[in-house]
């Protein structure tokens, strides 16, 4: 195959998507550019790892819709779409044909098994993207959890304050802010994220009321310096955003190229603690396969 048709095959499996705030920012920043162009060596690494690490598709399901992997969470698939497609995306093999809950019988019975297992507080609404949908039907998903006595934090997981964020007006931020449960995790991976526009995002949730942290992910060619990280930090501080994790790239296929070594993990995270107050300081986590909670990177290399 040459190299065009490589690329080809490449997006014949995660398509390109991009909105027009994602392709100008990727013209202005090489490092964001990284986590939009396909690159063919998407598919240097199908034999090493497989596209469900964590059986999303398999024990790890509730209902339809539904993926429960530890006890007092559950995560519900609200779109398979994103402003978007971020090439280290870790269900890049799992969201064309995820289990999406549309239907308000398919909702309801996400509603019912949360309601069977009493321990579950804290249910996150991901996908994809949930802002992909209109506001009403974001608010559907939010109120079928938040309405129950049982749970504390209805968490909107979303990239669309750094990919689109025009989207988080101050409308939707005051409609997601009713009744004090919804958080924000949102995922920025360079300062050049950190934009005004998207801070100005950031601040219409936080000035609503409504907790927002990120949660970076490591990436090879991005971030992987600890001025980097921390330039990140910094500008999410400055736009009211907690740093929240940093994670080691998932063992998916199709993002082996992004991973960072381990050893080289732990000494970003060394050097960020030495430079910065622990408010700025995230955690640096792994999301192990089998593992009932997210490991810190410094336990892996015991
Ligand atoms: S926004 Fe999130 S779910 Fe969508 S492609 Fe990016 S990492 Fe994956």
């Amino acid at each position: 195959m040459n190299n065009d048709e490589r690329l080809a095959e490449v997006t014949a499996r995660f398509p390109f998507v991009a909105c027009d705030y994602a392709r100008a920012l990727a013209d202005a920043s090489d490092a964001f550019r990284l986590q939009m162009e396909p690159d063919v060596r998407e598919l240097e690494d199908e034999e090493e790892f497989g596209p469900d690490p964590f059986d999303e598709e398999g024990e790890a399901g509730g209902c339809f819709g539904l993926k429960q992997r530890f006890p007092d969470r559950v995560l519900i698939m609200t779109s398979n779409a994103c402003f978007m497609n971020c090439r280290h995306c870790t269900r890049k093999g799992l969201l064309q044909h995820a289990e999406v809950v549309r239907s308000d019988e398919e909702l309801a019975a996400c509603a019912a098994y949360v309601q069977e297992h009493p321990l579950v507080r804290d249910v996150l609404l991901s996908g994809g993207d949930p802002l992909v949908l209109p506001d009403d039907e974001v608010m559907r998903f939010v109120r079928a959890f938040a309405d129950l006595p049982q749970i504390d934090v209805v968490r909107l997981c979303t990239r669309a304050p750094c990919v689109n964020p025009a989207r988080v007006t101050r409308e939707i931020a005051a409609r997601l802010a009713v009744g004090g449960k919804v958080w924000v995790n949102t995922q920025f991976n360079h300062a050049d994220e950190v934009t005004p526009e998207a801070a100005a995002a950031c601040v219409n949730l936080v000035n609503a009321g409504i907790p927002v942290s990120c949660q970076t992910v490591l990436l090879a060619g991005v971030n992987d310096s600890a001025d980097a990280m921390l330039d990140l930090f910094r500008a999410l501080q400055r736009a009211r955003v907690r740093p929240y994790y940093v994670f080691q790239c998932d063992p998916v296929a199709g993002i082996a190229h992004f991973r960072v070594p381990l050893e080289r993990a732990i000494e970003i995270e060394r050097e960020c603690a030495a430079r910065i107050g622990g408010l700025g300081l995230p955690r640096f986590v792994a999301d192990v396969p089998g593992a009932s909670r997210k490991i810190p990177i410094a336990e892996l290399s015991c």
